[in-house]
């Protein structure tokens, strides 16, 4: 199989070449056992985009070692900080040089408008490169009194080694970044596995990643299927650390792995089921618009989509005539137009997945109030579907479903908004919308989520900690927090002066 090809983009009349072998000490290269592949579909036409190499457990082996030879001979303790500031502001560079181009990929494998792509997934993995180029020379461990006459302590922030890095479907680039580039500033090697729906734009990535200048062996990239490529990482007993996006069901299976094999250190990033709390004295049309974009961003496929709202019993019919106007406003469709707002969900078995909840709702009695109707016709488009009159045994309410689902109640008293919000397995993150400032302050502190939004929704910044609790994982990114998730700490102890008797 040849390790490239030209694939076009009719509507632009232009071809992009995709890299299609497995990315291993900066070359790309066929399995050393397998034949099989990895079918990219475009979930606008449900056609074949093109076919890449699947690793195999024995690829990821071969992976494994790259990353720790250059751990070892060219990258970890070999280079200093300020190289590799250099070289991930280098990549960063040819990001952007590149952005309209991993914007149109990205679009094709993925479905979401190349314009978000671009302006949104992709502005903000320059950024968050950039943010971490800047820590990569800034790193530094304590110095810790215990006898100043005769003995120091300090301790030394050391990179952990060769990270395993399995990322989602639904932001390829934006995910490859936040595991990338804090990695990266501290000295870890990557092996990186993208997602089998969405492998292309890593491997295009992996074009920047030499031509940037890094060694052989420091970012390695091996599209391959969860249960096979994914699960021989995890369980890998050379790999130092793993860090993982995805669903809670496979975060478990991750971590059993981990802890089957070598105990690696873990970072888990995994679902939710977030809440929007509306209060009666909140400004309504803003609350309506971020509630919109909670659950209609990226059609819905979000860690944090703001899937659940519940509105104080005063403002409800205000509130929902508002929200339904807004997520109405939304342009759903080809995301090659630049008016289009939202694409269609990634794969078809997340089409179904997602049609199966919006039948489990009308079954279990909820009220459609939005949606719920399918299109005819190519694509796997799902047009936001709004349920009322709910109940909080229901799937709908309970289950994260990924999609543009939203399911609004309502509350009377701050206590039973809070209860509500809270009444979930998921910790990821939730929204408060309200204009009394210490109501905010109370129920902010009360939201069990590792994210909250008081009066916005879903904006992340590269400086400030992500992650979740509950279920809904293990650890942060983003931030300097990351770069803790990415370091193991090394005390030592010295002793100049003093003297020993033995026996004590
Ligand atoms: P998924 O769990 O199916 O897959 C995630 C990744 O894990 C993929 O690369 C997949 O190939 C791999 N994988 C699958 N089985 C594996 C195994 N046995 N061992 C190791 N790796 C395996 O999730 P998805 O469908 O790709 O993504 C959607 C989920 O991701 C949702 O639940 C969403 O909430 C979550 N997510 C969370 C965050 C966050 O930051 N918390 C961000 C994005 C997505």
């Amino acid at each position: 199989m040849a390790h490239s090809v030209n694939i076009s983009i009719p509507s632009l009349n232009k071809q992009i070449s995709v890299p299609t072998g497995l990315f291993i000490d900066n070359e790309f290269v066929p399995s050393v056992d397998s034949q099989e592949l990895i079918h990219a579909i475009n979930p606008s036409t449900e056609e074949v985009i093109c076919s890449v190499v699947a690793a195999s457990p024995k690829d990821i082996d071969v992976a494994v070692a790259a990353a720790r030879k250059a751990f070892k001979n060219t990258w970890g303790k070999n280079v200093t900080g300020f190289e590799r500031s250099r070289l991930i502001n280098k990549l960063a560079d040819l990001i952007e040089r590149d952005a309209q181009e991993l914007a149109e990929l990205e679009s094709l494998n993925n479905g979401k408008p190349v314009r978000i792509a671009r302006d949104f997934d992709i502005g903000d993995t320059v950024q968050c490169l950039r943010y971490y180029a800047g820590w990569a020379d800034k790193l530094t461990g304590q110095s810790l009194e215990v006898d100043n006459k005769t003995k120091v302590s300090f301790t030394r922030h050391e990179p952990i080694g060769v990270c395993g890095q399995i990322i989602p479907w639904n932001y390829p680039i934006n995910m490859w970044s936040w595991k990338v580039a804090p990695a990266l500033a501290v000295g870890c090697t990557i092996v990186m596995k993208p997602s089998e729906l969405c492998p292309l734009t890593a491997l295009k990535l992996s074009e920047l990643i030499k031509e940037a200048g890094f060694p052989p062996g420091v970012v390695n990239t091996v599209p391959s299927f969860g249960p096979i490529g994914g699960a021989a990482l995890a369980a890998h007993s050379d790999v130092d650390k793993v860090a993982f996006t995805g669903s809670t069901i496979t975060g478990r299976k991750v971590m059993e792995a981990a802890s089957k094999s070598n105990l690696k250190k873990l970072s888990l990033e995994l679902g939710g089921k977030s809440p929007h709390l509306v209060f009666e004295s909140a400004d309504l049309v803003q609350a309506a618009n971020w509630a919109a974009l909670g659950i209609c961003y990226n059609s819905g496929q979000d860690c944090t989509a703001g899937s659940r709202v519940y509105v104080q019993e005063s403002v409800y019919d205000k509130f929902l005539d508002l929200l339904i106007s807004k997520v109405k406003a939304q342009v759903i469709g080809d995301g090659f137009d630049d008016k289009t707002g939202g694409g269609p969900v990634v794969s078809k078995g997340q089409y179904d997945r997602v049609w199966g909840y919006i039948e489990a709702g009308k079954q279990e009695g909820a009220k459609v109030a939005l949606g719920g109707v399918k299109r005819t016709g190519k694509g796997y488009y799902v047009d936001p579907t709004i349920f009322t009159e709910i109940r909080p045994d229901m799937k709908i309410v309970k289950e994260e479903i990924f999609g543009p689902v939203l399911v609004v109640g309502r509350f009377k008293t701050e206590d039973e908004g809070v209860f509500l919000a809270n009444d979930t397995n998921y910790g990821l993150g939730a929204g408060l919308h309200s204009n009394d400032a210490n109501q905010c302050m109370r129920v902010s502190s009360a939201l069990e989520a590792g994210t909250v939004w008081v009066n916005q929704y879903n904006l992340l910044y590269n400086n400030v900690p992500f992650g979740g609790k509950k279920l809904s994982g293990i650890g942060r990114e983003l931030g300097s927090y990351a770069l803790e998730e990415y370091t193991s700490v090394k005390a030592v102890h010295w002793n100049f002066g003093e003297k020993i008797d033995w026996p004590l």
